[in-house]
């Protein structure tokens, strides 16, 4: 029996927006007014950097909490409401880097964006979700499933799973939401399951609408998802500043202890304790190196799965000498 649409209303859940510009198209600074004319890189002694309000960020607002009281570079974190958004003000130097999906970015570096990724995100940290009445995957069959976007890993995870099965994504229906729509449309019955970024796997959880299928370590060891990216003009004009942003941001992930990361997502994401308690309990943060073996990987997956069919080499994409 699925939960009522209401009870989502009365838990708060709709008002959860992913941020307060969501649908305006612009990022808000949670420092200063976003610069929305030229890149920042020229004449600043921040980094700035675009984010979604999602346990996968929790590294990079950890430094930004870290360097605040430091002398030296600080982080100004740019909040966005959507991918789209994010990724517009990234692929037009309106930030300086962004924590994203490494798909996504891949996709813009294969379209001549000029970016490098620097770290990883986060490893592990997402669920597959479905409805309590689906018992296994292959009850997804004819099903409609929720990803976020075609260029992520949520995409991958759910090829993962429907492979282990012995079914393809051409047995479901695969249809693109934004992250904050998944909990109400399983809830009421509008698709069958989802994978997104958390805490909106948690959300379903907590709230009764659906259960875990498979965490995404079941399906792909040390999985990756989310990217720290940064332009070139930021590594070009201030490579100084570049080298100490990223090796404070590996700090910071390594300081995110269960308890830390819980403290930062209270900080940054709304959400309830328990929310929070069972999402957490999926990610990491340590070792944000994003290795030759783990990307090489990555692209196997992309490709086999059809969301490219030329990804960027590590070479061309991955920038690991600061
Ligand atoms: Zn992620």
């Amino acid at each position: 029996m699925k939960k009522k649409l209401s009870a989502l209303f009365a838990a708060g859940l709709i008002s959860l927006s992913l941020g307060a510009c969501g649908g305006t198209g612009g990022g808000i600074s949670a420092n200063a007014p976003a610069d929305t004319t030229a890149s920042s890189a020229e004449s600043s002694d921040t980094v700035k950097i675009a984010y979604l309000p999602i346990t996968h960020s929790l590294a990079v607002l950890e430094e930004a909490n870290e360097l605040r009281d430091k002398d030296g570079i600080k982080v100004e974190l740019v909040k966005y409401g959507s991918w789209p958004e994010l990724l517009d003000a990234l692929n037009t130097g309106r930030v300086d880097g962004a924590s994203v999906l490494i798909e996504l970015a891949m996709k813009s570096k294969q379209e001549g964006i000029g970016i490098k990724a620097v770290a990883l995100g986060h490893k592990d940290g997402n669920v597959i979700i479905v409805s309590n009445d689906i018992e296994n995957a292959e009850d997804l069959k004819g099903k409609t499933f929720a990803i976020p976007h075609r260029q992520s890993s949520h995409n991958i995870l759910l090829n993962d799973a429907l492979a282990k099965n012995g079914l393809t994504i051409d047995d479901v229906n695969v249809t693109e939401l934004a992250p904050t729509e998944m909990p109400s449309a399983l809830a009421s019955g509008t698709i069958d399951g989802y994978c997104v970024a958390e805490p909106f796997g948690a959300m379903a959880v907590s709230l009764g609408a659906g259960k875990v299928l498979y965490t995404s370590e079941e399906l792909w060891e040390n999985s990756i998802c989310c990217g720290l990216v940064l332009t070139d003009t930021f590594i070009e004009q201030r490579p100084d500043d570049a080298k100490s942003f990223v090796e404070s941001y590996k700090t910071a992930g390594a300081n995110l202890t269960k308890e830390k990361a819980k403290e930062v997502a209270k900080e940054y994401l709304s959400q309830s304790d328990e929310v929070l308690d069972t999402s957490l309990e999926w990610i990491s943060y340590n070792d944000l190196d994003i290795t030759e073996e783990t990307y090489s990987i990555l692209v196997d997956k992309v490709k086999a799965y059809g969301l490219s069919d030329d990804p960027p080499s590590y070479e061309e994409f991955v920038k690991n000498d600061f």
